[in-house]
């Protein structure tokens, strides 16, 4: 009998994939080790207890080829295990399972258990390695694949300027708030803003300077929200805030709040301090007694509009123009 091998052979000179290999037969897995050291690095784990611990400490494995036969954890148990891990990571790992050759039914519970290929005993190392490398390619295409399908969501939904969310989102968000509102009985409340004379901004700054100016109405705008309202760059200089489980008042007090902020800050680009301001209308779901969405934007963009011909820099709540409650 050979000696025991080193538990890890990482060759570090590149980035090898790192494949664990589970195997109780030492002279088993010296014969597959030797073909497999030159293309990739080895991990060793002598039954499948060892292997799960190694898994837990070692989260750059990048494949496992394990055989089924083993004390204390069998192969089967460390592939159901690993299938049943929280850590989506070790749960996507691909598993190759070295079986008896004509033990149908432990290839069948391999595949059962999620194994993605399995190899019949003695392994030819030929066949392991080409295994190796369609599952590694595979595992790695794939996850390429979610990455970027999670990257064009997040690009689909957000302002690339000011990185805060856009109509889209608003909307999607708006209607499921919407439908938690009625169904807890809880009111909601939408809010518009738009920044005055923004065309003056962008006229004696410039566009970039104008830019800068919106970036920052956006920042001051996610910081005065609370984390379960939404807030949205509708397009140009125009905002809105989305706030479930906010009734009139709640929206009133918020709305001028962000006024008033807004009038206050400095905002100093390029060493120049530049002054705006902003007109708000409010809509709240309750008051009003709409069916939808768009009905409830709509009524607090005409409030907007009040908003801006009795004089920009202020905030409207209701139809008749006014800012308070009296
Ligand atoms: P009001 O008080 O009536 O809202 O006046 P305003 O000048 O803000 O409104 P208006 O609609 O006349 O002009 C909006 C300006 O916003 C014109 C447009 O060039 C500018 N704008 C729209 N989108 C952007 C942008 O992404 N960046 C910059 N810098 N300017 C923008
Ligand atoms: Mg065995
Ligand atoms: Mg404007
Ligand atoms: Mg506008």
């Amino acid at each position: 009998m050979s000696a025991p091998l080193p538990t890890a052979e990482v060759n570090t000179t590149k980035a090898l994939p790192l494949i664990l290999l589970v195997e109780d037969s030492m002279t088993s897995m010296e014969l597959i080790s030797r073909d497999l050291r030159e293309h990739y690095s080895l991990l060793h784990a002598h039954d499948g207890e060892e292997a799960w611990q190694l898994l837990l400490r070692a989260s750059n494995v990048d494949l496992v080829v394990t055989d089924v036969q083993m004390p204390r954890v069998s192969g089967q148990e460390l592939l159901t295990r690993i299938r049943q891990s929280d850590n989506p990571k070790i749960r996507s790992l691909p598993v190759i399972v070295m079986t008896t050759a004509n033990d149908n039914a432990e290839k069948h519970l391999a595949f059962l258990n999620g194994a993605n290929d399995f190899l019949n005993k003695p392994v030819d190392p030929l066949e392991l390695q080409a295994r190796i490398r369609v599952h590694h390619r595979l595992t790695h295409t794939i996850r390429e694949l979610e990455e970027s399908k999670k990257a064009l969501a997040e690009l689909a939904t957000t302002d690339a300027l000011t990185q805060l969310k856009n109509r889209r989102l608003f909307y999607a968000q708006a209607e499921q708030n919407l439908a938690d509102c009625r169904r807890n009985e809880r009111d909601m409340s939408v809010l518009v803003l738009d920044i005055d004379h923004f065309k003056k901004v962008n006229d004696t700054y410039g566009h970039h300077t104008g830019d800068e100016v919106l970036i920052r109405v956006a920042k001051l705008l996610s910081r005065m929200v609370r984390a379960v309202d939404t807030v949205a760059r509708f397009g140009g200089e125009e905002f809105a805030v989305l706030m479930p489980e906010t009734n009139k008042l709640g929206a009133a007090v918020l709305g001028e709040r962000i006024r008033s902020v807004i009038e206050k800050e400095h905002i100093v680009v390029d060493g120049q301090t530049i002054a705006v301001t902003a007109s708000l209308g409010i809509a709240t779901l309750a008051a009003e007694q709409v069916e939808s969405i768009d009905q409830l934007l709509s009524i607090a963009d005409r409030r907007l509009y009040l908003a801006k011909n009795g004089g920009r820099n202020r905030i409207c709540i209701s139809d008749d123009g006014r800012s308070r409650f009296n």
